[in-house]
Order: C-alpha cells, then sequence, then structure tokens
C-alpha cells in the first residue's frame, strides 16, 4: 500500500491480491453434513420469516422450515436430514445480536425432500422456482432474486464473477469446476429478465476459463475483462466500469435498466431447476493467514467450530474469526456461530496477525479515507457527523451510498475503525427517514 496510489487510483483502489493467485486451482473440499444445522429464520433483505415447522419435527434435507407472506421473502430450508430439537434465539453473524433460529439434530440417514415440480415455460414459472429455491444473492448482498428477476424494462443483464476481495477465490473456482451448469443459470435468468443484452464481467484474462468462455460465446453471452481493482465488484461500481453509466445516488441498477446478479446465484438457480434442490449448501473459501485458501463447499448452517474441524484444523491456534472476507467481513465472538446460505468466506486469523484498530489514534485529517472512498463520499465528515448524532448532516454526506468496502479503515494512519462508525452513521440516518 502507498499513499501515492490512493490518488492515482481514486475509486480504482489497486489492492494486493497475491494471497489469491493460484487459489483458484484448488477444488471445493466437499464437508460432511453437520451433526447440527442452524437455519436462521432471517437470511435475506426484507421481512424475516417465521418457522413453519415445529420443536419435534421430522425434517428432511431442503425442506421449508420458515417462510412469510409478502414481496421481500424468502423461504429457508433445512440443509440436514433429522429432528427440530429447538427453536430458539441464536447470535447471528450479520444482524449482529440473537434471532429466532430452527435447530435441527441430524438422526437418520439423508433424505432430500425436492423442490415441486416447475416446467420453466414462461417467466412467471422462473421467479416462484427462484423464490421457492429461497434464492437470494449469493455475492454477499442477500437481496432476494426472484424480485430482481421480476423487475420490468430491463435492458441489459450484468452477470457479476468480478470476486474482487483479496482472499476470496469460490466463484472463479465454482465457474471452472461447473461451467456448463453456470450458464444454464444464467440463461434462465436471462429469460426472466428478457433483456437486450447479457454481460459477464469477470476479473479473469483470457485463458483462464477456457470452457466456459466458449460456451458463453456460442451462447451470445458478452464476456467483459473488467480491471481487478478492489470494490469495482459493487453493483453500482461495476456498472459505472461496464456501461460508463452512473447509478443515481439512492437508485439501483434497475432505475436505468440494468439487473445484476452474481455468478453463484446463477448456478444456484441451475441446482433449483436441474437438481430440484433450494439453497442448502455452497461454495467458499475459507483463509488463514498460516495457510492460505483452500474452497470449502459446506451445508448452510454449520457452525464455524464444525467447519474449521471438517478441515482437520485446531481452532485453539486461531485468534480471531470473520465471516466473510478480510476487507468486508465481520468478526464472530464465538465458533459456535454458523454460516448463512450466502456466506462466501470465511477468514481465520491466528494471534500473530496484525490487530491494526487497537493501536487507534486521533485523526489528523490527511483527507486519505476521502480520497479513496470509490463511491465519491466523504467518511472523514461522516465520521465526525456520527459522532455528533448530526442526522440532518449524515443524510446531506449520502452515508446511505456507502458500499462497506472498508477502503476508508484500510488506508487510516490513525488504524481508526471508520466502517464502524459508517454503519451507526447508516442507522442513525435510517432512523429519521
Ligand atoms: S467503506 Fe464506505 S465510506 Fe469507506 S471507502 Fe468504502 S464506500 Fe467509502
Ligand atoms: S480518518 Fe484517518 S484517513 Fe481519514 S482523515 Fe482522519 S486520519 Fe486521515
Amino acid at each position: 500500500m502507498t499513499t501515492r496510489k490512493h490518488f492515482e487510483e481514486k475509486g480504482r483502489f489497486q489492492m494486493d491480491i497475491s494471497m489469491k493467485v493460484g487459489a483458484e486451482k484448488q477444488p471445493f473440499k466437499v464437508l460432511k453434513p453437520p451433526k447440527k444445522a442452524v437455519v436462521f429464520m432471517q437470511q435475506h433483505i426484507g421481512k424475516c420469516n417465521v418457522p413453519t415447522v415445529k420443536k419435534g419435527d421430522k425434517v428432511l434435507t431442503g425442506q421449508k422450515v420458515g417462510d412469510a407472506e409478502g414481496k421481500m421473502t424468502v423461504p429457508v430450508h433445512s440443509s440436514i436430514t433429522g429432528v427440530v430439537e429447538y427453536i430458539k434465539k441464536e447470535y447471528h453473524p450479520v444482524l449482529n445480536c440473537p434471532d429466532t433460529a430452527v435447530i435441527i439434530r441430524q438422526e437418520v440417514e439423508e433424505e432430500l425432500m425436492p423442490l415441486p415440480p416447475f416446467e420453466l415455460k414462461d417467466r412467471n414459472e422462473i421467479i416462484e422456482l427462484t423464490r421457492e429455491a429461497g434464492i437470494v444473492g449469493m455475492g454477499g448482498a442477500a437481496f432476494p432474486t426472484h424480485v430482481k428477476l421480476a423487475s420490468k424494462g430491463v435492458d441489459t443483464f450484468v452477470v457479476n464473477a468480478k470476486e474482487s476481495d483479496p482472499n476470496l477465490v469460490c466463484d472463479v473456482r465454482l465457474m471452472l469446476e461447473k461451467p456448463k451448469e453456470v450458464v444454464k443459470g444464467i440463461q434462465l435468468m436471462a429469460k426472466a429478465l428478457g433483456a437486450r443484452r447479457t454481460i459477464f464481467a469477470t476479473r479473469t484474462q483470457e485463458g483462464e476459463l477456457p470452457e466456459l468462455e466458449k460456451i458463453m460465446k456460442y451462447q451470445g453471452i458478452e464476456v467483459k475483462r473488467v480491471r481487478p481493482s478492489y470494490s469495482v465488484g459493487s453493483e453500482k461500481l461495476l456498472v459505472k466500469e461496464l456501461l460508463g453509466k452512473e447509478v443515481p445516488s439512492g437508485k439501483f441498477p434497475l432505475d436505468i435498466g440494468v439487473v445484476v446478479n452474481n455468478v453463484s446465484t446463477a448456478y444456484a438457480l441451475y441446482r433449483a431447476a436441474y437438481l430440484n434442490e433450494p439453497v442448502i449448501s455452497r461454495g467458499m473459501s475459507f483463509y488463514s493467514d498460516r495457510n492460505g485458501i483452500e474452497n470449502v463447499w459446506f451445508r448452510s448452517g454449520t457452525r464455524v467450530e464444525d467447519v474449521i474441524a471438517g478441515l482437520s484444523y485446531d481452532i485453539r491456534k486461531f485468534d480471531r474469526l470473520i465471516i466473510g472476507s478480510l476487507m468486508m467481513g465481520w468478526s464472530i465472538p464465538s465458533p459456535r456461530i454458523p454460516l448463512l446460505k450466502y456466506s462466501a468466506g470465511l477468514t481465520a486469523l491466528s494471534p500473530e496477525y496484525s490487530r491494526p484498530y487497537d493501536k487507534q489514534l486521533p485523526c489528523i485529517r490527511c483527507g486519505y479515507c476521502d480520497s479513496v472512498c470509490p463511491v465519491d463520499i466523504y467518511p472523514s465528515l461522516i465520521m465526525k457527523a456520527d459522532k455528533e448524532d448530526n442526522t440532518k448532516a449524515l443524510r446531506k454526506l449520502h452515508v446511505e451510498d456507502c458500499i462497506e468496502c472498508g477502503l476508508c479503515s484500510y488506508v487510516c494512519p490513525s488504524h481508526i475503525r471508520i466502517t464502524k462508525l459508517l454503519w451507526s452513521g447508516k442507522k442513525k440516518s435510517k432512523s429519521v427517514e
């Protein structure tokens, strides 16, 4: 990291990604289904589900265990076959507080409850299947995918395969392992959206995904290479990079005729349509500073301690656990917290790994955080407004446009964890809407 680079690369930060070079060559290690699965009711943006099962019920793998009425709802499913042991509040890794979960104990041999059959003749059936399968944005946003697919007036559909986090490679691994399946999922999404163009946005170089690109060319999907700059994987920035069009503040890509879906989301739709399987498992990257990156296929609701034991590591060797990537992940207070159905990464750090935020100093008004922000807001001013509880200023400074990329904290010479203050600022700004 050099300060010179911040100014040269405003909005296009060149991060050290050496830790992921070559890691895409490692196949997914498939973990055994856990002995216990924790299925949270809230695993998407929108209204929370309510349990559709009760304590003592027998449930099959893929069976719906939570659902709710309304447009912004997506059901959740059991990832194992067993018995509902409890319905109680457990610590939620993203909400950062206890929330309702169905806890299932594995009891009998695995039995899959397939999704009801869908013929997929028209867009409505694809949209309905997407909801029933519990598909949400698998890149980490967890936005209900069926809501996106129901959009009208879409000109361009962008498949986001950018994966710009420095320690995640699971999307690229998926594209190498399942090229035909990924394309089938993309085609279903394109059919539902009725878009004029489908663009596949990737950071990979020509020849790195030979099979996938061959099939895409044959199917008329445009492959566009985007620079491997950090945070360009965020929807609005990706649209700007690809199409040269700005998504206005407070608006969505759809407001300019674009829908963006992650490549792993397309693969989840393939599994629903061709294997009748809801979202009960996914691929992710496990990174530890001692051992680098491994690609792992896990059942959703697996506790972090079971993932680490399944990879034959001694959890006592790790000091900090983060669900997600080094830049955008959330530290968790206990290894008993489970991964969610859209968790793309798990990061485990040893005691030797640096703890920059332990040595926080006062702000020296250097402005590096402002200069590096890819969405052109002013984190230093937002931080001040948050401390003063000035909600009017927070809204004026467009705190809601922050994509939580973590760059401002990363470059701060005073080691201020600015992103934490931005989350708080967002909450305060929303509370007066
Ligand atoms: S976390 Fe938010 S404010 Fe900070 S650099 Fe990223 S987008 Fe800008
Ligand atoms: S918060 Fe950090 S990076 Fe931003 S102006 Fe202050 S010292 Fe500089």
